[in-house]
C-alpha cells in the first residue's frame, strides 16, 4: 500500500523543518507522495519539489490559505498550485505584509502589558515572509520570558487573551476562486478543528473541491463523519498530519496517512478542472 502525508509546514511559514528535512522525514516515514501547505505561501515549494525528486517521492505544492466566511475563520489548502502564478503571488503577499504588520501589533502589545519583547527577536527567529504566533511564543521562549509555548499562547497570544491580534484574511469564497485560476484544488482544511461544518455547503455552491477527513485531531468518529458528509456533497477526500516539525510535540509527519487512491482521485479531478479550461 503508498500512503499520502498531504498537510505539511516547513521553516517558510510556522514549521520548524528545512524543506530538506521535511522529505528526510517523509522517507523515514515510508510516504509515497507529500503536499506542502505552508501558512500563506508557496516559497517553499521550490526546494520541497528538487529534494522529493531525489529521492523519488511524489511532491504536490500546495499552500494552507487563512480565510473566513461569514465570521468564521476556515483554512483553506490549495493543491496542485502553479507556484508561479502572478494574481495567486500578489493576493498572498499581500497577507504575508498583513502578517508582519501584525507581528508588529501583538509585540506592542506586549510592550504595553510590560514584557519587554523586541520586534527584531521576533522577525529573526521567524526568518521568513509568512511569520505568525508561533514565532512569537517561541521568541518569548527564547528571551525566557515565558516557559514554554504553551505558556505563551494561553496567557497572551490564544483568542481573548491580552495580546492577540486577528489577521487579515480573505474570503473563503475568494480562496476557493484563487486557487482555481492558479490550476489547484481546494480543499477545507481540518473541519473539526475550526467547526466550519455549517460553512460546507456555501463553501460547495462556490467550488470547494475536497474536505480534509482525516487530520491529527479528527477522531476517528469525526473522520468517519466528514467522510459521509464528502459523499454527499461529491467532494474528494483529504488528509495530513498538520506536521509543523518540532514545533509543538514530535513531528507528526506520516502519522497521518492517506491511503494513495485518494491521491488518484486529486488527481483525476485535477485533470478534469484543466479540461473545462478553468485554469
Ligand atoms: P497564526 O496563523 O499566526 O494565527 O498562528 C496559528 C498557528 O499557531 C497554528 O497554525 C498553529 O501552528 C499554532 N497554534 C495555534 N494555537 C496554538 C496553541 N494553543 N499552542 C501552540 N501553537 C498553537
Ligand atoms: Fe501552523
Ligand atoms: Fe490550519
Ligand atoms: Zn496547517
Amino acid at each position: 500500500m503508498k500512503f499520502a502525508d498531504l498537510h505539511l509546514h516547513t521553516q517558510f511559514s510556522d514549521g520548524t523543518f528545512t524543506p530538506e528535512e521535511l522529505v528526510l522525514h517523509a522517507q523515514k516515514g515510508g510516504l509515497a507522495c507529500i503536499a506542502l501547505t505552508d501558512h500563506d505561501t508557496v516559497e517553499g515549494c521550490a526546494r520541497t519539489a528538487t529534494a522529493c525528486a531525489a529521492v523519488k517521492m511524489e511532491f504536490i505544492p500546495g499552500a494552507e490559505l487563512t480565510a473566513e466566511h461569514e465570521d468564521t475563520e476556515v483554512h483553506v489548502l490549495g493543491y496542485f498550485l502553479d507556484t508561479g502564478n502572478r494574481h495567486l503571488l500578489e493576493r498572498i503577499g499581500q497577507f504575508q505584509t498583513g502578517r508582519q504588520q501584525r507581528i508588529h501589533e501583538m509585540v506592542a502589545a506586549l510592550n504595553k502589558l510590560g514584557v519587554p519583547l523586541q520586534v527584531e527577536t521576533v522577525f529573526a527567529v521567524a526568518n521568513c515572509k509568512s511569520p505568525g504566533r508561533p514565532h512569537v511564543a517561541r521568541a518569548l521562549v527564547k528571551e525566557k520570558l515565558i516557559g514554554s509555548l504553551d505558556e505563551a499562547f494561553e496567557r497572551y497570544l490564544k483568542k481573548g487573551r491580552p495580546a492577540w491580534v486577528p489577521k487579515t484574511k480573505m474570503s473563503a469564497l475568494e480562496s476557493v476562486e484563487l486557487i482555481h485560476q492558479a490550476g489547484g484544488l481546494s480543499v477545507m482544511a481540518h473541519p473539526g478543528l475550526n467547526r466550519t461544518d455549517e460553512i460546507i455547503p456555501a463553501l460547495v455552491e462556490a467550488g470547494l473541491d475536497g474536505i480534509e477527513c482525516f487530520h491529527t485531531k479528527h477522531s476517528t468518529v469525526m473522520s468517519e463523519r466528514y467522510l459521509e458528509i464528502a459523499e454527499a456533497h461529491h467532494l474528494l477526500v483529504t488528509g495530513g498530519s498538520d506536521c509543523h516539525g518540532y514545533s509543538k510535540s514530535k513531528p507528526l509527519i506520516g502519522t497521518v496517512r492517506l491511503p494513495y487512491a485518494h491521491v488518484e482521485k486529486l488527481h483525476a479531478a485535477r485533470q478534469k478542472l484543466q479540461a473545462n479550461g478553468l485554469t
